[in-house]
């Protein structure tokens, strides 16, 4: 699962994007696109390999509009090309897409899409859930949000979704089920992404998207919303507190020597404050308040991956 973009502003979304997905870039991918709301349109732009490659490619005068989005894919249906590299889009080119994740049940969609006519460009299951959300909006004359609700409650599967529609060049949505999906809230701009890391350089005013929610988000006003329901629901924002510094490459030419180097003083921060060199004790200030009920249970669950999996196993035998 890789990464997603959008900006809606009043800068060039085209370069926000393409600097956005090179933060993401430390998650791996295997092709790029992006697509912005231009005076005629819509303008979309893939490859596959690297978000630098892309860039070379792109002609700076046709992406000049300040609403778009951008993708890095790792494949999981279909091959890493061109044609596979998202945005997706319906086949008016009305509707745009990306799309981190999985659709489980994309081959029953697909069918029942094939038999209304529909045909497909792609291998992806992404396309399957453009291509439904465009087939609702034009069926059911209903709004293009009500499109993307109706079409998500008949998708399974894991999804963060940003979608574009050439109806509506002064929106976004987006909307998450498994996938993470948060939002920056600038001073008269958005930055919707799957990683904080591409936003806090723009703002630290973070309002992150719960399972089954949907964010439209319409010139300078949001509303989000439960896929099910038409509550609009009022979400707090959080100030993310992170240095630039600390999401940035520096002086390394790769993440990983950059971590590699910083061991020591990740070693540091981690156990700054939490030894009590005076009585020989560790503390954990966060897990002191709940310290007699974890004591007092009878098994303890520690939920990680990755590295922090390693950790995790560690963890487990220490205790
Ligand atoms: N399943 C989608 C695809 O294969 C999205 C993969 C991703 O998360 O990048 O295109």
């Amino acid at each position: 699962m890789c990464g997603i973009i959008g900006y809606i502003g009043f800068k060039n979304a085209q370069e926000i994007i393409i600097n956005g997905l090179k933060r993401l870039e430390y998650r791996g991918y295997d092709s790029v696109g992006i697509a912005t709301f231009e005076i005629d349109g819509i303008n979309s732009i893939k490859c596959a390999g690297k978000v630098a490659e892309l860039e070379k490619k792109i002609d700076k005068n046709s992406f000049s509009g300040t609403i778009g989005i951008g993708h890095t894919r790792w494949a999981t249906h279909g091959r890493p090309n061109k044609i596979n590299a998202h945005p997706h889009t319906s086949s008016d080119k009305k509707i745009y897409l990306i799309h981190n994740g999985v659709i489980e049940n994309y081959k029953s969609l697909k069918e029942f899409l094939i038999n209304k006519g529909i045909t497909f460009e792609s291998e992806t299951d992404t396309e399957v859930l453009v291509q439904l959300i465009s087939y609702i909006y034009e069926s059911e004359q209903v709004t293009f949000e009500q499109a993307i609700k109706l079409s998500l409650s008949k998708a399974v599967g894991a999804y963060g979704i940003i979608v574009m529609n050439k109806d509506n060049p002064d929106e976004l949505i987006a909307a998450r089920k498994g996938s993470p999906v948060v939002v920056g809230i600038g001073d008269g701009e958005y930055f919707i992404s799957s990683d904080t890391s591409s936003i806090i350089e723009h703002t630290k005013n973070i309002l992150y998207l719960d399972e089954n929610e949907i964010i439209s988000i319409k010139g300078t006003k949001y509303e989000v919303k439960n896929i099910d329901s038409d509550l609009v629901i009022d979400k707090k924002i959080e100030y993310l507190d992170i240095d630039i510094n600390n999401i940035e490459k520096g002086n390394f030419d790769h993440f990983m020597l950059k971590e590699i180097f910083e061991q020591p003083s990740a070693i540091v921060n981690a156990i700054r404050g939490r030894i009590d060199y005076e009585n020989n004790k560790i503390k954990l200030g966060g897990i002191n308040d709940y310290a007699l009920d974890i004591i007092n249970s009878d098994m303890i669950y520690i939920t990680a991956c990755g590295t922090s999996w390693h950790a995790a196993l560690i963890g487990s035998y220490i205790l």
